[in-house]
């Protein structure tokens, strides 16, 4: 098929590139190559014009597939959405659904990855790592002010006990850690772990580090606010791996003020699309919530990089090719999204 690859980065070309140039004759699932023109821009209003004859477009988090863009590229020819993610807060489901598009995903691609990332994070933000590493580069071996905790017989609150949330919850159980649980459905494996699920007030009151693996839904928007601060254990370790609207960033950054947040690792932000996947080095950065939280020393941001190992571009490419041949081809694509007809909110269809 012909796609049109917005938001494409040089790593997405490399393995993009790589999955369709695999011969797999033989196999049903698989009939590639398929064409990929790729677009740098991100796919919007203004861009759709590029896609003015692909029956398809790929896309990633920060391409805005809103309706106005849905019916530009309706009108052109484009009857697929091929998400190389799994998040698809930033697409119409509902209009793509009134216009005959077909909107597809790449569910799972990293759960290790954005795992192993959290991790990182927390061990980084404990033992001051960032603070150390320059240091030490300036000649500086003083180690006052770096003085961190033993993770051993801590306890987490995991809040989304999905894919990552589990896999968080495997590693840390490996630190000794106890683990604290918030789900909408309870995950038994994270039981047989030795997890216990409680409600949120218990999670916040009780954990010393706290980890958010759940997706953004109206419900969990802001779910960390002024409210829920007052109740966590004054100095927590709060991490935020998932999507950026999950936090209310003003009300975290007073939080930090008060020393009520310890620590915030974040590797997302809920105005993420204006800044992260760009160079913006030489540039004077305009956002002041966003700058103000760089000036913390006891804050680590990294730019939406969780997912970012080989393993994961080379399962999207992967999934991405088969999510487009079992459209192609007619079959039922089990990664296919629809938006849920009474109410429009955005649901996976199995
Ligand atoms: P998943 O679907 O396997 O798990 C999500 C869990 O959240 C589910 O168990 C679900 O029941 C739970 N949940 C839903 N609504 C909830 C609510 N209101 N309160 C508490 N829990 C709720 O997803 P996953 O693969 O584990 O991914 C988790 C999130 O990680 C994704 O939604 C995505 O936003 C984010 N993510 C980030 C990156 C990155 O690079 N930073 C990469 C992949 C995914």
């Amino acid at each position: 098929m012909k796609v049109a690859v917005f938001s494409t980065k040089a790593y997405d070309r490399q393995f993009l590139e790589a999955a369709n140039s695999v011969s797999t004759e033989g196999s049903s699932a698989h009939q590639y190559p398929h064409e990929l023109v790729f677009f740098e821009p991100r796919l919007n209003r203004d861009t759709a014009i590029l896609a003015a004859g692909f029956p398809a477009v790929c896309v990633f988090v920060h391409d805005q597939v809103d309706a106005p863009t849905l019916e530009l590229l309706a009108s052109r020819g484009t009857r697929l959405v091929v998400l190389r993610c799994a998040g698809f807060n930033n697409v119409d489901l509902q209009a793509a659904a009134d216009l005959g598009i077909t909107v597809v995903r790449v569910p799972a691609y990293s759960p290790y990855g954005v795992a192993e990332h959290a991790v990182g994070l927390i061990l980084c933000l404990n033992r001051k790592i960032h603070r150390a590493h320059n240091r030490v580069r300036e000649g500086n071996f003083s180690i006052d002010g770096l003085l961190g905790f033993n993770l051993h017989e801590r306890t987490v609150g995991i809040v989304g006990t999905g894919k990552i949330g589990l896999i968080l919850g495997q590693i840390m159980k490996g630190f000794g850690c106890h683990i604290l649980a918030y789900d909408v459905y309870r995950n038994p494996e994270l039981e047989t772990l030795g997890g216990k699920y409680v409600e949120l007030p218990e999670l916040f009151a009780k954990s010393d580090i706290i980890s958010l693996h759940c997706p953004l839904t109206p419900e969990t928007h802001h779910l960390i606010n002024a409210e829920a601060i007052k109740q966590i254990k004054s100095g927590v370790m709060l991490i935020n791996t998932s999507r950026g609207a999950l936090i209310d960033t003003q009300a975290v950054i007073e939080g930090l003020k008060s020393g009520k947040i310890g620590y915030l690792g974040v590797d997302v932000y809920e105005q993420e699309s204006e800044l992260f996947f760009e160079d913006l080095s030489g540039e004077i950065i305009q956002d002041d919530i966003f700058q103000r939280l760089t000036t913390f020393p006891n804050v680590l941001i990294t730019g939406h990089q969780a997912f970012f190992t080989a393993e994961a571009l080379h399962n999207i490419a992967e999934t991405t090719f088969a999510n487009i041949a079992d459209v192609e081809q007619g079959r039922s694509c089990p990664n296919e999204i629809r938006a849920q007809p009474e109410t429009g909110a955005k649901v996976l269809v199995r």
